[in-house]
């Protein structure tokens, strides 16, 4: 076999190894960051967050409420338990008690509005955890998924690294460095000969240059300088 298909032998391998290194890179992303299940992660804690924060303000204004349906006891206590006698007194709290009512009033109209949006609230967050819930699950699976690829293009990798060190070893010193400079410029170092051109910039050969691929030595493409190999 010729030093020139090994040396095309050992591009091809290195594409694999870096195709099956990019693979492993995207499943490793993958795994780690899950787009959908962040996202319903989001809405699910927001639902909860703002259903917490509208119990809060329930709580609160309750107790307010409760505060003031003392106090307008208190004052009904005063104007209906015949211990204040003083008509002008008693104009007073009755003022005071017409002033706390409507204020009450209002409390509970407020209540109520809060009350609904809680149930609201209740049904979203159910809702948002069930869909949070299921991404999950499927993610789970996903990731089972994922995780058997990324040992099926590791044993791949494996397989490839071996066979890039056999197809190394066929190599002499002088053809491999050559291939190595020629690979750093970029792009393909080695390059099928195909009707009497050179695939990689599609001049055709000259007749001596044809002559010297079919040998056995290394022959450089005289335009573009990537090795050529015949098939
Ligand atoms: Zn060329």
């Amino acid at each position: 076999m010729s030093i020139a298909k090994r040396i095309f032998e050992l591009q091809q391998i290195e594409v694999a190894i870096q195709t099956a290194h990019e693979q492993l890179e995207r499943i490793r992303k993958d795994i780690e960051y899950n787009d959908a299940l962040e996202q319903a992660r989001r809405s699910f804690d927001n639902a909860r967050l703002m259903l917490s924060e509208l119990e809060k303000q329930y709580r609160d204004l309750d107790a307010e409420a409760e505060e003031l349906r003392k106090n307008i006891k208190g004052i009904e206590d005063k104007l209906y338990g015949g211990k204040v006698k003083n008509p002008k007194e008693l104009i007073g709290y009755e003022q005071e008690e017409r002033v706390l009512k409507t204020k009450l009033d209002k409390m509970d109209d407020t209540l109520i509005d809060l009350m609904e949006r809680i149930e609201a609230g209740k049904t979203d967050t159910t809702k948002l955890k069930k869909v949070f819930e299921d991404v999950q699950r499927a993610w789970e699976g996903e990731k089972v998924v994922l995780k058997q690829k990324t040992r099926e293009v590791e044993e791949g990798l494996t397989l490839l690294e071996a066979k890039r060190e056999g197809v190394l070893s066929e190599i002499d010193e002088g053809s491999l460095s050559l291939y190595k400079e020629i690979k750093r410029r970029g792009g393909q170092a080695v390059v099928k000969v195909e009707q009497g051109r050179c695939m990689g910039c599609h001049c055709f050969l000259s007749v001596s240059e044809l002559q010297r691929v079919r040998g056995n030595t290394v022959v450089q493409c005289s335009n573009c300088g990537r090795i050529l190999y015949l098939s």
